[in-house]
């Protein structure tokens, strides 16, 4: 045994060495695997708040048009399977270049802030909003026929008729015009749009601070 003590000793030494090296390569990896998870929950979150950013309107924090647009879509998809009433609303401020040219674009951002807050508050959590022109809304309405879509702009119309803006201890007062149109099996998402158009324009040309909703 003695004759191969140098060996055997030298051999032990080695396999030490090895041992020691592997544990230390196997903690490197584990950190550098934390560290790659790690980075790639990072980018999941930044991805999330990208596609959020795309979608979402800066000043109002409602959907942009974009986002509405999606919205829409996939609902419609549900929609035309279940065939469930849905309607359309077109929102949109009366005179609102009259409170920019009085009292300042700021002012006007803030009207704008208000009334999307009012929105947020008074659709249910199955409808969607969203800011699709400078101070135009166009609102989806799931299970939603003419008379419900009615019920809900005539609401939102009262509130914002009513509500005091007060902005720099002015107090802004605005109302708001809706044309609609409830979907029907067979038109399509454009021309539903078109008729809902129509039916702002109706309400402009009739005094404004009115609803109108478009019936077959
Ligand atoms: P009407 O009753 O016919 O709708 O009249 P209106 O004055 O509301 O309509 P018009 O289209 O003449 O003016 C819309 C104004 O909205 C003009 C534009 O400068 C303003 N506007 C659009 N986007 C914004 C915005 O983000 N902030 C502010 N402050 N104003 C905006
Ligand atoms: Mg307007
Ligand atoms: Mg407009």
């Amino acid at each position: 045994m003695n004759e191969y003590r140098d060996e055997y000793l030298y051999l032990y030494n080695c396999f030490s060495k090895l041992l020691k090296d592997s544990k230390k390569l196997i903690s490197m990896s584990d950190n550098v695997q934390k560290k790659l998870k790690e980075s790639n929950d990072r980018l999941l979150i930044a991805e999330e708040k990208l596609v959020q950013l795309s979608i979402s309107d800066d000043l109002t924090g409602l959907l942009n048009r974009r986002g509405i647009n999606q919205w829409i879509e996939s609902e419609l998809v549900r929609f035309s399977r279940s065939g469930s009433p849905f309607t359309l609303l077109l929102m949109d401020i009366d005179f609102f270049k009259t409170v920019n040219d009085s009292y300042g674009h700021r002012a006007g951002d803030y009207v704008l802030q208000q009334i999307s807050e009012i929105i947020s508050t008074s659709i249910r959590a199955q409808d969607s909003v969203g800011r699709w022109g400078g101070e135009e809304f166009l609102f989806a309405l799931p299970d939603t026929d003419c008379k419900g879509g009615r019920k809900i702009a005539e609401k939102i119309r009262k509130i914002v008729e009513n509500k005091k803006m007060l902005y720099n201890n002015i107090d802004i007062r605005v109302t708001v015009s809706f044309g609609g149109c409830c979907m029907n099996k067979g038109i399509t998402l454009d021309s539903c749009l078109e008729l809902a158009d129509k039916s702002l324009y109706k309400s402009k040309e009739e005094g404004r601070n009115r609803v109108n909703i478009y019936e077959y």
